[in-house]
């Protein structure tokens, strides 16, 4: 099908961090309500072969794809925007790239000749284009970000390649967008577009004239300013997008489809297509803006200061807020905070908890009391991953009374490593790539509550771990009423984990996060936020009656 294909490549100027994964889910998500089906993939300019061993500090969240790639945070805003699982043809490095390359000539690959980046490594990243519109079923558009932003050196190699492609599969078929800002510059109250003007003259020295030019800005672009920036980018005036700042990155597809990008980006392709369906997406988006009731989430991780690390968690409540019609607010609780500082100091009054995964001992302890206080004060409790790890640790220590109980990640000689390391994993010796990762399904035992929420037995589920439940204490676990509520097919690995009698209480070994879309929130988050609801108006009506306060338990 890749003959068949179009291709859009997206650039970046002048500054990083001006959304150029959203535009791209945003194009995306256009194309797509146009019928048009639509893969999309990031091209990131550094040597590590993928952001799996990278620290969160540096990378933010790794996203995890079905076929078990760990990739760029940007994937995430793809599959939430185009509702289509991506494959790890979807994120290529530079290191993927020169690992390929290197590999072949020592297999003597390249019949003797020089190995250089033009041409070898260039058609190394042609051929990754290439085969990301052979992705199984038809694909009629790829949509390629290209990571960094241009005048990067380590980004020149994918510049060329995309300029060469062009050349390949003719002008028709191939299109450049190139995202800038325009910033207001306070003292003169005027915006500027000579930082626009200097990166697409950047790209043009490389030989790419940019088609679109998406501009961000906090100020609408007057005529005028869309003119200048026409006249000296070679572009028509339709073809400077204004993207304005918004409060929500799902408005963005709305303010591109008013701009007319869609109808630009198929008149240049010769997509004959009609034109978007985007009805349930503006319902959507007006809900986020219309919510009057909120709940106040904790997130008790150790990466609380970035919040990258976090992302799609906090997209899954975003989109578990528009199910329950509420707005989830975040409060970011650092969980060596809570070591020093107690669980109460910073939990008291919260709506929910959430745990997410993690590696690594620091703030492990604060984990653990969050989830004490979380389970003892029948707050709405979600743990993911690591989430569940501590959540067993600390029902293992303060219910069945397993002193000392600890994971064996953190604790090399606890007497009770109610959490240990897999079996595959113990040979391990190399880190990248090495983890249980990817999707993996899940068997719900029937009448729990994860049955409820889900409302069907068997699911699948995406993982990246490699510390389990340990299976000898198991028995221990459930008769002090710790509920197994999933499992691997076969019964080995424990997937899932609750508390009856407790409004809510979930641990999951997977990665819920990596599955919630904005109009279809994930089960597990509708369920924590659903309850997190409840928890807020039973506090609500037990002040208003002051005998019912008085009359719990
Ligand atoms: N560190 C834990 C493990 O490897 C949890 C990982 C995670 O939360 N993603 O099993």
């Amino acid at each position: 099908m890749g003959e068949k294909a179009k291709y859009i490549f997206v650039t970046g100027g002048v500054v990083s961090s001006l959304g150029k994964g959203i535009a791209c889910s945003s194009i995306g998500l256009l194309l797509k309500q146009r019928g048009l089906r639509v893969v999309l993939q990031k091209f990131d300019p550094y040597l590590n072969v993928d952001p799996g061993t990278m620290s969160p500090f540096q990378h933010g969240e790794v996203y995890v794809t079905d076929d078990g790639a760990e990739t760029d945070l940007d994937l995430g805003h793809y599959e939430r925007f185009i509702d289509r699982s991506l494959s790890q043809r979807s994120n290529v490095t530079t290191g993927q790239i020169y690992e390929a390359v290197i590999n072949r000539e020592r297999e003597g690959g390249y019949l003797g000749r020089t190995v250089q980046v033009v041409p070898h490594v260039t058609n190394e990243i042609k051929a990754r284009i290439r085969q990301a519109a052979e992705n199984g079923d038809d694909v009629d558009v790829v949509i390629t970000e290209i990571g960094g932003t241009t005048g990067d050196i380590e980004g020149l190699p994918f510049l060329e390649a995309i300029r060469q492609f062009r050349l390949e599969v003719g002008r028709e078929n191939c299109l450049y967008v190139h995202l800038t800002l325009v910033p207001y510059i306070k003292a003169a109250r005027e915006l500027k577009t000579k930082p626009t003007q200097h990166s697409v003259k950047q790209l043009l020295s490389i030989g790419i004239q940019p088609n679109i030019l998406i501009c961000r800005t906090e100020r609408p672009l007057s005529h005028d300013i869309r003119g200048k920036i026409a006249l000296f980018c070679n572009v028509a005036e339709r073809e400077v997008i204004e993207a304005r700042d918004v409060p929500s990155i799902y408005q963005v597809p709305l303010i591109f489809r008013k701009e007319g990008l869609d109808d630009i980006v198929c008149e240049k392709l010769g997509l004959a297509c009609p034109p978007p369906d985007m009805g349930e997406w503006e319902r959507m988006v007006e809900k986020i803006y219309s919510m009057t009731e909120s709940v106040e989430i904790a997130m008790c991780g150790k990466y609380v200061h970035l919040h990258d690390a976090y992302k799609s968690i906090v997209e899954s409540f975003t989109h578990a807020g528009v199910a329950n019609g509420v707005e989830v607010r975040i409060k970011w609780v650092d969980t060596e905070k809570i070591e020093t500082e107690g669980a109460e100091a910073h939990l008291a009054g919260v709506h929910g908890v959430l745990v997410p995964g993690g590696f690594g001992d620091r703030g492990i302890e604060g984990k653990i009391a969050a989830v004490r206080y979380a389970r003892e004060n029948r707050i709405p409790f979600l743990g993911i991953c690591l989430g569940l790890q501590v959540a067993v640790v600390e029902f293992a220590r303060n219910v069945c009374g397993l002193a000392g109980a600890n994971s064996s990640e953190f604790d090399r000689d606890t007497p009770h490593p109610v959490i240990d390391l897999m079996l595959e994993q113990r040979s391990r010796t190399m880190m990248g790539g090495t983890m249980r990762l990817g999707a993996y399904p899940c068997r719900i035992v029937e009448g729990s509550l994860a049955h409820r929420l889900y409302g069907v037995l068997d699911v699948s589920e995406r993982h990246r771990h490699r510390f389990e439940v340990n299976n000898a204490y198991r028995t221990a676990l459930a008769e002090a009423g710790l509920a197994i509520s999933g499992t691997s097919p076969d019964g080995e690995l424990v997937e899932m984990i609750e508390l009856p009698g407790h409004p809510c209480f979930i641990g999951c070994q997977f990665h819920p996060e990596l599955k919630s879309r904005p109009n279809r929130a994930h089960p597990l988050f509708r369920g924590l936020v659903g309850a997190a609801r409840e928890c807020k108006r039973e506090r609500a009506d037990c002040e208003s009656t002051p005998a019912a306060a008085g009359g719990d338990d």
